[in-house]
């Protein structure tokens, strides 16, 4: 036992455990579907951005809020993209989606209004992120409908009171990929605004919406939800660590406060790359993306489901599928997977009790690899029923 001081409520998540396990095992035959990193190719510009510009764009100090061009460009992206005419004032930009959620819900609790309302299933790192920003943590369980994850609006309307801060959605939702529609988003905006609640939703995945699925940015259709979005997933460009939201000006401005005492500004080498690529029209390369990902979700998943013992339905949305494995009782299925046929992927009850007898899989691997998946799945269940 350390004799430190340290939080004892902040574990690693499930996907980090599993990747730690991973490499110290030192398995050479893994199929690394745990985590969600995309596979394509960042746009080419965000890329020749950096050769090209001067060393005092590249090294320096920007604006709070971001640097003017990257504003701009953010400004076009969610006009043409998002439905959603705003002002500058209504942007900011900050170092990645995980930031733009602390950030978003350190400025909305406070002494009178200390809950954060989450549903489950959710990504496992926002119960951590409500409680890393001070929060309590309240969860309202969905009824899953064949793809859709449905939010009971009485056990909203339960949930959420004049403690609440905020209500904290996710569409599509990490990890079941369901999509919430425009009447969703306006039916939860009435019961937060009722309460006075702040609608916060991460449009993380805003890209991968499949079939007849459309994503509906939350601040379109519910003026006071605050929408937060990242260059991580859409672009390939997880790692420059990027993110934006936009909220009404008041609130970009606490965030813009909040942003001066503890990470004071984003990297001035991403919003270069940010800002170039910006610059262009990005709706086609956002629906190659989509296109790619979607032939791969039907696949995975209509090959899943055809196994003895799985179900699995096309998602709604989202780089995941998430099938039910049938499995001896209290067993982790998830882990099994990830031992003994080196198939890495995450227990749907990390998301939640609704997630139980779930995994999580990525989709975005090569097709080869993911026919292997299917294949180490199939020898799973076939030598379990064994
Ligand atoms: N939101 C969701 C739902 C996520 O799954 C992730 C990352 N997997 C993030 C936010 C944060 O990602 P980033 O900080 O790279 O934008």
């Amino acid at each position: 036992m350390s004799k430190l001081n340290l939080r004892p409520d902040l574990p690693l998540s499930a996907v980090a455990s599993i990747a730690e396990e991973a490499a110290a095992a030192g398995w050479t035959d893994v199929l690394p579907m745990a985590g969600g990193e995309p596979r394509f190719a960042p746009p080419p510009a965000a890329l020749s951005a950096l050769s090209s510009a001067s060393v005092e764009a590249v090294t320096k100090y920007t604006p709070f809020r971001g640097t003017v061009p990257l504003l701009a460009g953010i400004q076009r992206k969610l006009s043409e993209v998002n439905d959603l005419s705003v002002d500058l004032s209504e942007i900011i930009a900050l170092p990645g989606g995980a930031q733009a959620l602390f950030s978003a819900l350190s400025v909305l609790i406070g002494p009178d209004r200390r809950e954060v309302v989450l549903i489950d299933p959710c990504w496992e790192h926002y119960p951590r992120i409500a409680q890393a920003a001070g929060a309590e943590v309240r969860i309202v369980p969905t009824v899953r409908e064949g793809a859709h994850d449905r939010i009971d609006l009485d056990a909203l309307r339960g949930a959420v009171t004049s403690r609440t801060a905020a209500v904290l959605l996710n569409t599509p939702l990490n990890p079941t990929g369901s999509v919430l529609t425009a009447a969703e988003l306006r039916e939860i905006g009435d019961v937060c605004g009722a309460a006075r609640a702040r609608l916060v939703v991460d449009e993380e995945y805003e890209t991968f919406v499949y079939g007849p699925h459309q994503h509906v940015s939350a601040r379109s259709v519910v003026p006071e939800a605050i929408s937060l979005f990242s260059f991580s997933k859409s672009f390939a460009l997880t790692g420059i660590r990027l993110g934006y939201i936009c909220a009404d000006p008041e609130t970009v401005d606490a965030i813009k406060r909040f942003g001066l005492y503890t990470y004071m500004y984003s990297a001035s080498p991403s919003m270069v790359m940010a800002a170039e690529m910006l610059r262009d029209d990005v709706r086609p390369y956002l629906k190659n993306a989509r296109g790619e990902y979607e032939a791969k979700a039907a696949d995975l998943s209509a090959n899943l489901d055809a196994l003895p013992g799985v179900s699995c339905v096309m998602p709604e949305g989202g780089v995941y599928v998430f099938p039910r494995i049938a499995q001896e009782e209290g067993s982790s299925v998830a882990m099994r997977l990830v031992r003994e046929r080196h198939l890495l992927c995450v227990p749907g009850e990390a998301a939640g009790a609704t997630g139980r007898g779930h995994v999580r899989l990525f989709i975005g691997l090569d097709d080869a690899q993911n026919r292997e998946a299917v294949l180490r799945v199939r020898e799973f269940v076939e030598a379990d029923a064994e």
